[in-house]
């Protein structure tokens, strides 16, 4: 038994429990990133998104796989200053104590030095008021901190709480909001892959065929933010995944993904497709705030196994993974969709599902969903009449 699941242990980690709550725990199999093989957990309730996963990343390893890297783990802490007088000033002042503001937000943290990671700098932001020109622009100190195998959320609010009476002494002003930035652009995890354009050839299809699809997709996504919502929700789906069996904040990863993506000002895809030397070239690049220590890391036993499974040994070395599965994800998708659609594989998955809802259980499950393959018709009502035929027919129940 789960430890984690006790209900004593839930009571313990968030308020009015009452349970815990389950969904499927998957294995994506074939990845390959930086030469490494890795069996990838993922806990989703979507059909196919392992499938797609373990699909595309064999197809990957066709090209060598996936290569990998990330930033350091530097997140960004934000304290809101108003009330300063003058902008520029304030912001001079601030940045001629940076030393001392570094080794105050430090103090309150000293393990994290002896770690290697720490507050490293300290940037003041001047943004222009929302009102325009008749408002107090909006002064922010940007506190830059390694966070080392942390996620770094609440090491991060204490410094930038920490820090906040010494700001309001050196500006003379007062500070309001003192929290992370889920934009964690100073962490981005990149991965890429490079697939030999003839291997792709698939449904009657010429790699050329599926080859030119894929980079069509990417063309869409990156003129378009009506495409690019739904590609990048694609990418989401490895990515959310592995964040959720690995104990991972998976709202701050969402946030920290759609706000990147958004950067230059338009809402732009996360991954892009060329063609490069008859090479399908793919390259994904987002934020990737994750941990291997902290929050319900250490303390759930699920997630303790999952990280058992996928060997990482680090939080950068996890982002790389979650990089690649989310890479992998994609190409999957914008594969079907630049070709034959995904209703055909995407049906044939969801089948099992609505077989289940139908009340099949067992060997059932896959029976009752060849059938209604077979009959054209996902559907609940067609599932529970195929199910009625078998077991009239005298299929065991389960
Ligand atoms: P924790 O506070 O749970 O754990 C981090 C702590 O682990 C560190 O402060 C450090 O404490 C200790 N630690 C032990 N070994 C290491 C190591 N090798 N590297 C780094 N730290 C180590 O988690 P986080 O600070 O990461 O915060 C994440 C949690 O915050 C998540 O649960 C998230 O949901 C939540 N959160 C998220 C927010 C957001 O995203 N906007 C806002 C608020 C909370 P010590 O130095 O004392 O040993």
């Amino acid at each position: 038994m789960h430890r984690y699941q006790l209900p004593g242990i839930a009571v313990g980690v968030i308020e009015n429990a009452i349970g815990t709550f389950s969904l499927p725990l998957g294995l994506g199999l074939n990845l390959q990133v930086n030469g490494r093989d890795y069996i990838v957990p993922m806990v989703v309730e979507e059909p196919s998104v392992v499938a797609a996963v373990s699909f595309a990343a064999k197809i990957a390893r066709e090209g060598g796989g996936f290569h990998a890297e990330a930033d350091d783990p530097v997140m960004i802490g934000q304290v809101q200053v108003t009330g300063y007088g003058d902008p520029t000033e304030a912001s001079r002042k601030l940045t001629a104590r940076k030393e001392e503001l570094l080794a105050l937000a430090n103090s309150f943290h000293p393990a994290m030095i002896a770690r290697g990671g720490g507050a490293r700098d300290i940037e003041a932001r001047l943004l222009p008021a929302p009102e325009g020109a008749r408002g107090e622009p909006i002064l922010v100190v940007h506190l830059y901190i390694d966070t080392q195998e942390a996620m770094g959320a609440n090491l991060i609010n204490t410094m930038c709480e920490g820090i906040a009476p010494l700001v309001e002494q050196i500006t003379g002003g007062r500070v309001f909001l003192r929290i992370l930035s889920n934009l964690a652009d100073r962490r981005l995890a990149r991965a890429s892959c490079r697939i030999p354009v003839e291997v792709l050839a698939d449904f009657n299809l010429p790699g050329g065929a599926i080859a030119e699809g894929i980079v069509q997709a990417s063309r869409f996504a990156q003129a378009d933010p009506y495409r690019a919502a739904t590609h990048n929700k694609g990418i989401m789906n490895g990515i959310d995944a592995v964040a959720i069996a690995t104990g991972q904040d998976w709202r701050a990863i969402e946030a920290g993904a759609h706000a990147f993506a958004c950067r230059d000002g338009q809402y732009r895809p996360l991954s892009t497709w060329t063609l490069e030397e008859g090479h399908l070239v793919g390259r994904i690049e987002l934020p990737l705030a994750l941990g291997t220590v902290g929050g319900p890391i250490k303390v759930h036993s699920a997630v303790q196994a999952a990280m058992k499974v996928l060997r990482v040994s680090s939080a950068r070395e996890l982002s790389m993974v979650m990089a690649a599965v989310g890479l992998s994800q994609n190409f999957a998708a914008v594969r079907a969709l630049g070709s034959v659609g995904i209703q055909r594989g995407h049906m044939a998955l969801h089948a099992r599902c609505v077989a289940v809802t139908a009340g099949a259980r067992g060997l059932l499950v896959e029976k009752v969903a060849n059938a209604l393959v077979s009959a054209g018709q996902v559907k609940v009502e067609k599932a529970r009449e195929i199910l009625a035929a078998m077991m009239g027919e005298g299929e065991p129940a389960t």
